[in-house]
């Protein structure tokens, strides 16, 4: 499956030829603050089988973990693209609104739902995390 993605001003675009190892929805802080309140959604992609095209900012901030986060995003529309972690490099963190409709993928599990908002509605059909779930396993490839 190949899944392709584009920011809102289309200035930057991605083509990912693999299937994500996991799909969440994650209600840390961080993530309320750039989702705009509620929580992001995340299909987590082995990062070579990304390909982007256009001009990317970033952000990167120490997490409690003490790993740096990375956020990447378009300088001209503000469209978030993926997240890196430090401890994590072989791994970007695709929001799943960047990627085109049509593309089927859901997630499966809700992390850091001990920082949801107490208005939250989280799916009890998807597996849950207080916190911080363990890392998925690394691709063989
Ligand atoms: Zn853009
Ligand atoms: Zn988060």
């Amino acid at each position: 499956m190949t899944y392709h993605g584009e920011c809102a001003c289309g200035a930057v675009s991605a083509t990912i030829e693999a299937e994500p190892v996991t799909v969440r929805q994650c209600w840390c802080s961080d993530c309320q603050r750039i989702s705009g309140g509620g929580a992001t959604h995340n299909a987590i992609f082995p990062a070579s089988a990304v390909t982007l095209s256009g001009q990317l900012a970033s952000h990167g901030h120490q997490a409690a973990s003490g790993n740096t986060l990375t956020k990447y995003f378009c300088p001209t529309c503000g469209t978030p693209v993926f997240a890196t972690s430090s401890a994590r490099l072989q791994f970007r963190t695709f929001r799943l609104g960047f990627l085109d409709a049509g593309h089927g993928l859901k997630p499966s599990a809700a992390i850091w739902t001990d920082s949801a908002p107490d208005w939250a509605v989280i799916d009890p059909a998807l597996e849950h995390f207080a916190g911080q779930p363990p890392a998925p396993a690394i691709p063989q490839d």
